[in-house]
């Protein structure tokens, strides 16, 4: 977050530099061969966007278009720029989503994380330490653990698991080498 924060501080434009991008892409002179022809409504917003036979409808005051994408992303499309571009107070910018100004970002990134003392450096509570939970042994017979579901125990003629254990001999009491076997094989010392 402090990366974003000083990386743009020193920026001003109105856009956030990725959606400036797009903007600065259709407004580009040759980009593009779209006419834009104003209908000739009172309030100057509705423009009939051309390039051969197809036609689609701007709408400047509801930042509607037949494409959709501007009411959708908030972002202009080719068709609302060449609209715009008929315009001689405002530019393209103005009509971009608040959602993708410079003004959105710097509301996000207005909270910070403050900084955290480590270990060392906390102080003692007044209130009572908390106590681990009570493990309280329920009725019945115990619920089946998943990892005994995992490994289910072997069956007698199926699969074999293959261990490693050390056997004590009854006798002399003394500690065998580790052995290694199929489980369910009987051993002797
Ligand atoms: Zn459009």
């Amino acid at each position: 977050m402090a990366n974003h924060k000083r990386i743009l501080s020193s920026y001003t434009g109105k856009l956030t530099p990725a959606q400036q991008k797009r903007v600065d892409k259709f407004i580009k002179p040759g980009s593009h061969k779209w006419t834009a022809q104003w209908s000739g409504d009172n309030n100057r917003i509705l423009f009939e966007i051309t390039r051969g036979k197809q036609k689609l409808e701007v709408n400047l005051q509801q930042h509607t278009c037949t494409c959709n994408m501007w009411q959708l992303s908030g972002m202009l499309c080719v068709y609302a720029v060449a609209a715009i571009s008929k315009l001689r107070v405002r530019t393209a910018e103005d009509f971009v989503s608040p959602l993708l100004t410079m003004d959105a970002v710097r509301a996000t990134y207005n909270v910070c994380v403050k900084p955290v003392n480590s270990e060392e450096f906390w102080k003692e509570a007044s209130q009572p330490k908390p106590d681990p939970p009570r493990i309280t042994r329920p009725v019945g017979r115990p619920k089946k653990r998943r990892s005994d579901a995992a490994h289910p125990p072997p069956q007698p003629n199926g699969d074999k698991v293959r261990s490693t254990f050390q056997v004590t001999c009854n006798k002399c009491g003394k500690k065998g080498a580790l052995l290694q076997d199929l489980q369910g094989s009987t051993f002797k010392t």
